[in-house]
């Protein structure tokens, strides 16, 4: 009733009060971080039901992730005594999943139909290519994937694809066998939920009446990250006609009366286009003001999220990019804290860093639930992780899991526990058909047999050639682990788990990969996981093995449980915390390496380091290392240009010692060593291969030297014993 509305308004601003209280018209709400966007939208969902102007069932809300729709839900039935089920809030592949669960027969779907993920849908366009009997070599399984996604998110089926090659009309021929595959077997992947319910609305005048007429209001959350085909299903629901097909009718066909258009509220900030990647499209914004003849526009300017100078710190950073459609973010709040920077010398002590810091504000009284720890890319995780980890303080992973459980990861823990231990069933089951080795599930089924038959292993029963007619895929499988047990004897743990990750053929599998990138890293994360490892440990991989399913299962932070944030850049869009820290500020890692050389990718990097920033209220800590044990190997690096992009005046560096004036350097360089193998020099030692100086003490006979063998790992070694040369 009116009391409950006018409560939901209070405290708003006067912009805000006026976003939330609009008319049914569309409007754009155009506003930088933190100036409560995501507030206003949700507030306006809450005043359209209380003020009784719409019933649950008139909404549509989108969001960008399930945890903000989960979020917001729960707000809203916090204040309102209505069924949170009848509301449409979710994500776009979320409300699409919806949509043809309910519609599935005119979709042309059966009921049950079963979700591919991209995982799931690559082995399905290889069965298909296999099947097929198709030169995998010619035709690569990512690039027909590729193909077949982005052809999807244009909007267009394999007929309309234009093809003006052979081989680009043998990928449409794929295209089409691949849809007729999926078809037979019931599955959609992500591409297809989005494509299949747009084509649902545009195809099927009744239904799509039958939404508009539904949905009166329309709200859009993150707009600036929607992708093309996102823009045209949402103006369909809307009732706007899509020019790109046949005009639409606005005339319910059943009464004959004239269906308004809904009013869309969209809700977005250029400044946070951080998708254009994966094909979002700020252009978006643009076309909604004029395919929807947008008269009302707001800029909300006033942040209530940060401290001043977290504020001027992410203003400052973001008029470094051109075109911006342009805002300017004020804060009644004091500036509060300077940002803190920390430049450490290696990755191990900025996580110790992490870690000290985090206690420290925990014990005067901050919840870990309510830091965060940010990081460009996945693979810098798992160093953090393990600092965590050793320390005992509790954390959870957010868009992405723990590193031990990565599947890649758990690929190659497998191989390295058969390598252990033959009989490990579980380890033998996950992999023996990974990476593909035509083994499937009837030979599983008969080898589970043989074994279950004579009370052995599968790999007894594999061994026994009980396999039917992929025996000889599966020998080879036997042949490979028996390999590799052999060549176990003599190396190091991280040599092994190098041969292991190459040997078994994940490596070139991930390579090959577009989406593999990230599963790379991490494989090479592993190798320096175990040379850092054996720093500490007994050289076993028994013991290291163990280590990793602790660190996976057991200190997992209960649901609930108070946890510090761990999560990518990307992950943290729309949240906010106590405390920010936004680690590995470097040159090639943040801006990233494929960044470097386009002015484009680096103001999107750009971008993404201003929804970083922007993500602290009160606490914000930058911190970068000298060097970096990524991909195997000790990388080093120098500042990102986007620390020097934040005035000095409001950074407050931590370490002085390492940072002159106005831009972070290396550590003081010591004396050329007489030996001449400064730190950076390259080397080659017989039994550990080549490697970089990373330091060195000592002189005349007492002269150390400490090299990063990469796999081999990290070792001091005494140069009057040691056979080490430069190369
Ligand atoms: P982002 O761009 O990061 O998604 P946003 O514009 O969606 O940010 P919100 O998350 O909605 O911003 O709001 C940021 C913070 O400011 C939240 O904690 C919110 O509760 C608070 N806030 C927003 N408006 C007000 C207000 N009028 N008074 C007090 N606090 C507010
Ligand atoms: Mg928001």
């Amino acid at each position: 009733g009116p009391p409950m509305s006018s409560s939901l308004l209070n405290g708003l601003n006067p912009e805000q009060l006026a976003a939330v209280t609009l008319p049914a018209v569309p409007a754009l709400i155009l506003a930088g971080a933190g100036s409560g966007k995501t507030r206003v939208l949700t507030t306006r969902i809450a005043w359209l039901l209380s003020t009784g102007q719409v019933s649950p069932q008139g909404i549509l809300a989108v969001t960008f992730t399930n945890k903000a729709a989960k979020e917001m839900l729960t707000r809203i039935s916090a204040q309102l005594p209505i069924n949170a089920r009848s509301l449409w809030v979710g994500t776009f592949h979320g409300l699409c999943n919806r949509l043809l669960r309910l519609h599935w027969r005119d979709a042309g779907l059966p009921q049950a139909f079963q979700i591919l993920d991209s995982a799931d849908q690559l082995a399905a366009i290889k069965r298909l290519l296999k099947a097929l009997n198709i030169d995998d070599e010619k035709y690569p399984p990512r690039d027909l994937m590729h193909f077949i996604n982005a052809n999807k998110e244009e909007g267009r089926r394999a007929h309309e694809v234009e093809s003006w090659d052979d081989y680009t009309r043998q990928l449409k021929q794929l295209y089409e066998e691949y849809e007729r595959q999926c078809r037979r077997e019931g599955v959609v992947d992500f591409a297809e939920l989005l494509l299949r319910s747009y084509e649902l609305l545009r195809d099927n005048a009744p239904l799509r009446q039958h939404y508009n007429a539904r949905f009166r209001y329309i709200l859009v959350d993150e707009f600036q990250d929607t992708n093309r085909l996102q823009y045209r299903w949402l103006k369909l629901l809307a009732g706007k006609t899509d020019p790109l097909n046949r005009a639409l009718g606005k005339v319910d066909t059943a009464t004959g009366e004239t269906i308004p258009e809904a009013a869309v509220f969209a809700v977005g900030d250029d400044d946070q286009s951080i998708y254009a990647f994966r094909g979002a499209n700020v252009g978006n914004m643009r076309d909604f003001e004029s395919d929807f003849a947008v008269q009302t526009v707001i800029r909300l300017e006033q942040n209530y999220r940060s401290h001043g100078n977290i504020l001027d710190a992410a203003n400052a950073l973001i008029t470094h990019n051109r075109g911006r459609l342009g805002k300017n973010l004020w804060t009644e709040e004091c500036a509060g804290d300077p940002i803190r920077v920390f430049e450490a010398a290696s990755d191990f002590e900025e996580a110790q860093f992490v870690v000290d810091e985090v206690r420290q504000l925990n014990r005067e009284g901050q919840a870990l639930s309510d830091m965060a720890v940010l990081y460009r890319s996945n693979a810098q995780s798992r160093v953090l992780e393990h600092a965590l980890f050793q320390a005992g303080l509790p954390y959870r992973v957010y868009g992405g899991l723990r590193f031990f459980e990565r599947q890649e990861i758990k690929h190659a823990l497998a191989y390295l526990r058969l390598i252990a231990n033959v009989e490990d069933d579980n380890a033998l089951l996950r992999v023996i058909n990974f990476p593909v080795r035509g083994i499937g599930n009837r030979t599983l089924e008969l080898l589970g047999e043989t074994a279950r038959g004579t009370g052995t292993s599968i790999w007894q029963a594999a061994c026994s050639g009980g396999a039917g007619r992929s025996a000889a895929a599966v020998g080879r499988f036997v042949q490979l682990i028996e390999g590799m047990r052999a060549q176990a004897d003599g190396l190091s743990l991280p040599e092994l788990v190098q041969l292991a990750i190459e040997q078994s053929g994940l490596l070139e599998f991930y390579r090959n990969d577009k989406e593999g990138q990230d599963r790379l890293e991490n494989l090479e994360q592993l190798v320096s996981a175990a040379a850092r490892f054996v720093q500490d440990n007994e050289d076993s991989v028994v013991d290291f093995l163990a280590q990793a399913s602790l660190e996976a299962g057991e200190h997992e932070a209960a649901p609930g449980q108070d946890a510090l944030q761990l999560m990518t850049v990307h992950a943290a869009k729309g949240l906010e915390f106590h405390a920010v820290f936004l680690t590995g500020v470097e040159e090639g890692l943040f801006p990233h390496d494929n960044s470097i050389n386009d002015p484009q990718s680096i103001e999107e990097e750009r971008r993404l380091a201003y929804v970083a920033i922007t993500r602290a209220r009160r606490r914000l800590y930058i911190s970068l290392a000298q060097s970096r044990m990524l991909h195997g190997q000790t990388r080093f690096s120098i500042a990102s240009r986007f620390l020097s992009e934040i005035p000095e005046d409001l950074l407050k560096w931590l370490n002085r010692g390492y940072a002159p004036a106005a831009m972070p350097a290396r550590k003081p360089e010591k004396a050329a060593p007489e030996h001449g193998m400064r730190v950076g020099a390259s080397v080659a030692h017989p039994k550990f291969g080549t490697g970089v100086v990373i330091d060195y003490d000592g002189t005349g006979k007492g002269a150390n030297v400490q090299v990063n063998f990469g796999a081999a790992g990290v070792k001091w070694l005494a140069l009057d014993y040691a056979k080490l040369t430069l190369v």
